[in-house]
């Protein structure tokens, strides 16, 4: 076994390949069949309406096998399809995994890559109920899709959003981004001595931490290699019915709430003092007057949930955020007229370059 899981994909074959996979799959009460047979069988519940949604993350765009531990690599596929199910107030349920791979890729990285897939599925009641797999000529690629359920009348829109609604957001912005930037200047492979300093702010993963990495940074990279969806937070605005509409922030802040005023016909503005901003973004942001605060705005990855409500809802939406364990920030105000303007403390605008990763630019 020692000597099979660290030789190549080549020698194992599509159909060693996909028992390999499934390995570890176990499917919820939710899945009448499941993988195995030519199609899966799944069961909505009574009332529900299904939510599908699918991502592709290819490698050397979405992520770089020298960064990415393949662990890792696994829950974040999955974590950012189950975050577009949060977004509409869903119930993340079943997934599909199709994976394009190459033929001299170490089976450690697959096995590895499925434990956290799967850690992630389990930890969000999620399902795997098939999928695909191919070879590849130029790297790996992942395609997840995911479905989830909801009560029609829970389910929340980007269309919704009314004039005078306040703009929240959960967590903090421009962590994942400010990491991307850290670790695409110093690389893992930096030592203390380096002349950055760097100060300890703790962190929840350090079991998952990349060789190397400073507890400075470890909460920002945490952000960038292991986001957590929001689905909880999701839900319980969904079951509130307060939010009048809903994104995930995979783009920056500004570009995703500019998704929900141009699908609810609205406008925004967003007040720079109000963005809410980790420790760690503060103490790097302080130390490095050159990264810029655009990154708060712009940055993507952070997979926070941005909505919109009625302000007599305030006391209710802050209760209801924070029992499930996340912070909640006012960050600005919904606009009759169209356009999102970002505004400084003085009442003027900010002007910021767009850092909003576009993959047709
Ligand atoms: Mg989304």
């Amino acid at each position: 076994m020692t000597h099979s899981s660290s030789s190549a994909l080549a020698n194992l074959g599509e159909f060693g390949l996909i028992s390999r996979i499934t390995a570890g799959v176990s499917p919820n009460g939710n899945v009448i069949t499941g993988i195995g047979d030519d199609a899966a069988v799944t069961a909505l519940s009574a009332g529900m309406q299904l939510l599908t949604s699918t991502d592709m993350l290819l490698e050397g765009v979405h992520f770089r096998r020298v960064w990415h531990d393949p662990y890792l690599l696994g829950r974040k596929s999955l974590a950012v399809s189950i975050s577009d199910i949060a977004a509409m107030g869903g119930i993340p349920r079943w997934a599909l995994l199709s994976l394009a791979l190459s033929s001299d890729l170490p089976l450690d990285f697959i096995d590895d890559f499925m434990r956290g897939f799967l850690a992630m599925a389990s930890e969000n009641q999620v399902s795997l109920i098939g999928g695909d797999t191919c070879s590849s000529r130029s790297g790996v690629a992942i395609s997840v899709t995911i479905m989830g359920e909801q009560y029609p009348d829970l389910i929340v829109r980007r269309a919704g959003a009314m004039p005078d609604d306040d703009i929240w957001v959960t967590g903090t912005l421009g962590d994942a981004a400010l990491g991307l930037k850290l670790a695409d200047d110093v690389g893992f492979g930096f030592t203390p001595s380096t002349e950055i300093s760097i100060q300890n702010q703790g962190s929840p993963h350090t079991d998952s931490s990349p060789a190397g990495v400073e507890g400075g940074m470890q909460p920002l990279l945490s952000r960038l290699l292991d986001p957590n969806p929001r689905v909880l937070v999701g839900l319980a605005l969904a079951e509130a019915g307060v939010a009048t509409s809903m994104i995930d922030v995979s783009d920056g802040i500004v570009a995703d709430y500019g998704h929900i005023a141009e699908q609810s016909g609205v406008g925004g503005r967003i007040f720079l003092e109000d963005l809410p901003l980790s420790r760690s973004f503060r103490s790097y942001t302080a130390s490095f007057p050159a990264i810029p605060y655009q990154m708060a705005l712009s940055g993507g990855e952070d997979y926070e949930l941005c909505f919109t409500a009625d302000r007599s809802n305030r006391e209710k939406i802050v209760d209801c955020v924070e029992k499930c364990g996340i912070a909640v920030t006012r960050i600005g105000i919904v606009t009759s007229f169209s356009g999102v303007t970002v505004v400084k403390p003085d009442g003027t605008p900010y002007s910021f370059q767009t850092e909003g990763f576009n993959h047709f630019t």
